[in-house]
């Protein structure tokens, strides 16, 4: 069984790389940003308060975002295995996220770093769009949906995510750096750090995890 952080700057491919993931293993996939989405797209007291952060390209409160994930692991299909995609993002995560993993006696097997150049993330990023519906991603150069625009999955018209423009990039490449860079010493620490080359395609990234042994 699996139980991984994807541990990489916005637009390393995440996201990407745990969906090929939960197919393959079949296990949960935990993305904070997702659920951060869905409360604002649900118009709740916590999407309202999150989306403050979100649209500047800062991160939610430390508080606010481990009780989103506290909550999140007091179902019980995390103990199939999970993938965290973007949490944790501070010391502080990290450390609340120890707790609640000795609490509910599971295991990390390992976090993975995805390293990728600036320049690819940037293109990355700002050539991203979504599917506002079923959550969906795609690029406007390399991952093309069959009908332009259209989502393949449900047909709903696709979106660039407001904090995926350039300007909004930018601060969340900043905020990666400040607070989430530091997690790869926190990690590396503990022994259970790998990394992969994420310029690579997601099939080559799965390829790599598998020839690590997952
Ligand atoms: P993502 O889709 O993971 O890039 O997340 C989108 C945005 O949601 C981030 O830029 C943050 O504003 C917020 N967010 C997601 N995960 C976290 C987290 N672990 N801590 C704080 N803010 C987060």
């Amino acid at each position: 069984m699996n139980s991984v952080i994807l541990l990489g700057a916005p637009g390393s491919g995440k996201g990407t790389l745990a969906q090929h993931m939960k197919t393959r293993w079949g296990v949960s996939h935990i993305s904070t940003g997702d659920m951060f989405r869905e409360a604002v797209k649900n118009n709740t007291a916590m999407g309202a308060q999150a989306s403050v952060y979100m649209k500047n390209g800062q991160l939610v409160p430390d508080d606010v975002t481990i009780g989103v994930v506290e909550e999140r692991f007091s179902k019980d299909d995390v103990k199939k295995g999970f993938i965290l995609d973007g949490f944790p993002r501070t010391i502080p995560q990290a450390q609340a996220l120890d707790a609640i993993i000795k609490d509910k006696d599971l295991k990390i097997t390992a976090v993975i770093l995805l390293d990728v150049d600036k320049s690819l993330i940037i293109r990355r990023i700002t050539g991203r769009r979504s599917c506002p519906c079923c959550g969906n991603v795609y690029h406007i150069e390399t991952v093309k949906p069959k009908k332009d625009g259209i989502c393949d999955g449900c047909g709903t018209a696709l979106i660039q995510r407001k904090d995926d423009t350039e300007e909004v990039v930018k601060e969340r490449l900043e905020a990666y750096e400040k607070q989430t860079a530091p997690l790869v010493d926190f990690y590396r620490a503990k022994k259970i750090l790998v990394s992969i080359d994420a310029s690579r395609s997601p099939d080559y990234m799965v390829k790599q995890l598998e020839d690590l042994g997952f």
